[in-house]
C-alpha cells in the first residue's frame, strides 16, 4: 500500500488533496520525495510565518520539548505569561490573553466574552453578534454558523446555535442592529471570501459608532494578524482599538495556537473558559520565538521591503495577463489576483504546481498568495517566473 492509498483507506475524506510528498523545507522553497522543489507562495494557509525550517524556531522547540511540553494550566506556564506580555507591548493598548489552538477556537472564545459580556453589562441581556456576508470564522458548530456564506451551513449539521446572523456590506450592519445585539465579528481583509481588504474610513465610523452603543467589536485577525499586513495587526492600519481581537494561524509558525486578546479583562472569572492544550510550553515558546523573530524583521526594515518587493511582482504579473487577470487584491503579504472566472483559477494552481509554484484558492476566482513573511527577493524572483511560465500555457 502506498501513501496516497494510506491516506484514502484510513484517513477521513474531507480535503481534497494534492499527493505531493513534502520532505524537507527551508524558508519559501518546499522539496518532495521526488527531488522536486516549490516556492511556496502558501506557507500552510498563512501559517508558516518565519518560513519553513526555520533554524531559531526549531532550536527553541526542540530545547522546549527536552524540557517541559506540557503541564496544565493548573500551574504557572512562563512562556505563556512572556507571550501574553509580548502581545501586549505589540498590541500597543492594555490587552488580556486567553489562549487556546486554533482560529476556530479563539473565535468561539471571543464569542463566549461578548455573550457575558452582554449579561454582565445590560439589565436586559444581550447575545447576538453580526457577522459579514463573505466572511469565514472557523469550521466549530457555532463558529460556521457565524461564517457569512450559506454554503457552509449545511443542513446536515443542524441545528445551529441561535443569536447570528449576516449583512452583505458594513453600510447594512447598522440596520440590523437590535437590543440584543452584543457584537459585531469581522475580518478586515477577508481572506477565505476572496481577500477583500475594507475601506478604513467605513471601519473607522464603524467603531465609533459600536463604541457609542457598548457594542463589541470583535476583529478576527487569525490570517491577518501577527505582521502579514506588514504591521503586528492589521487593526493598527485600520488605527481601530478593537474590543476583541483574535490570532492563530502565523502566531506560533506551525505549532497549533489560538489567542482572544481583549480590553475586557474583568468579564472572564476562573472557570469560565478554558482548554488542556491550550497555552502550553510548546506552543507558548514557539509563539514567543516567532514574535521575537518577525518583530526584529519589522525593526529592520527588511518586512516592508519584502512586501513591497512583492507588490511590484503582483501587480507585474496581473497586467501581463489581462486575458487571465482582472484586478490586485489585498494588503501586506495577504493577497489576491481576481481571475477572470473560477475555470481560470483552477487551471492557473494546476500549472503553477506543475510549474513548482504553491498558490491558493480564495472566494470563487481569487487567486491567493501568503507567503512565508520571510521569503527572500530571489524566492519572490523565482515565484513570479514559475508563475508567469504557468500562465503563459494558458493564454
Ligand atoms: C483560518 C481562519 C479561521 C479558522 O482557523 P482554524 O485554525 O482553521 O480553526 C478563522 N478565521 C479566519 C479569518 C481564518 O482565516
Amino acid at each position: 500500500m502506498n501513501y496516497e492509498e494510506m491516506d484514502k483507506t484510513y484517513v477521513l475524506q474531507t480535503y481534497g488533496r494534492n499527493y505531493v510528498n513534502f520532505k524537507h523545507g527551508l524558508n519559501a522553497t518546499l522539496f518532495d520525495d521526488l527531488g522536486h522543489d516549490y516556492i511556496d507562495f502558501t506557507a500552510g494557509i498563512g501559517v508558516v510565518s518565519v518560513g519553513h525550517g526555520n533554524q531559531r524556531l526549531a532550536d527553541a522547540i526542540s530545547e522546549q520539548a527536552h524540557n517541559i511540553i506540557h503541564t496544565s494550566n493548573l500551574y504557572l506556564i512562563e512562556p505563556q505569561a512572556k507571550l501574553a506580555k509580548k502581545i501586549n507591548d505589540l498590541v500597543g493598548f492594555e490587552v488580556g490573553v486567553f489562549f487556546g489552538n486554533s482560529g476556530a477556537e479563539a473565535n468561539e472564545g471571543a464569542i463566549k466574552l461578548a455573550r457575558k459580556y452582554g449579561e454582565k453589562k445590560f439589565a436586559n441581556k444581550k447575545y447576538k453578534v453580526l457577522t459579514l456576508e463573505h466572511s469565514f470564522h472557523g469550521r466549530t458548530i457555532t463558529t460556521v454558523k457565524a461564517t457569512g456564506q450559506d454554503s457552509f451551513h449545511k443542513s446536515a449539521f443542524a441545528p445551529y446555535p441561535e443569536g447570528f446572523s449576516y449583512t452583505k456590506a458594513i453600510a447594512d450592519l447598522y440596520a440590523a442592529i437590535d437590543d440584543e445585539t452584543v457584537a459585531v465579528m469581522l475580518e478586515l481583509v477577508q481572506g477565505e471570501g476572496g481577500v477583500k481588504a475594507f475601506a478604513k474610513e467605513e471601519i473607522q465610523a464603524l467603531a465609533k459608532f459600536l463604541k457609542e452603543k457598548e457594542i463589541l467589536l470583535i476583529i478576527d485577525e487569525v490570517q491577518s494578524g501577527v505582521f502579514r499586513s506588514g504591521e503586528f495587526l492589521a487593526t493598527s492600519l485600520y488605527d481601530i482599538e478593537p474590543d476583541i481581537i483574535t490570532l492563530a494561524k502565523g502566531l506560533a509558525g506551525g505549532v497549533p495556537i489560538g489567542a482572544v486578546i481583549t480590553k475586557h479583562k474583568d468579564i472572564f472569572e476562573a472557570g469560565d473558559h478554558g482548554s488542556t492544550f491550550g497555552g502550553n510550553f510548546l506552543a507558548t515558546r514557539a509563539g514567543l520565538e516567532v514574535l521575537d523573530i518577525l518583530d526584529s524583521y519589522k525593526q529592520s526594515g527588511m518586512l516592508d521591503e519584502a512586501l513591497i518587493y512583492f507588490d511590484q511582482k503582483l501587480k507585474a504579473l496581473s497586467v501581463s495577463f489581462p486575458s487571465l487577470f482582472e484586478s490586485v487584491e489585498g494588503l501586506g503579504l495577504m493577497r489576491g489576483i481576481r481571475c477572470v472566472n473560477a475555470e481560470t483559477l483552477a487551471n492557473v494552481i494546476k500549472k503553477a504546481f506543475e510549474n513548482g509554484v504553491l498558490v491558493l484558492k480564495a472566494g470563487k476566482n481569487t487567486l491567493r498568495f501568503l507567503p512565508p513573511l520571510t521569503i527572500s527577493q530571489e524566492e519572490i524572483d523565482e515565484g513570479f517566473k514559475r508563475l508567469e511560465g504557468a500562465c503563459k500555457t494558458l493564454c
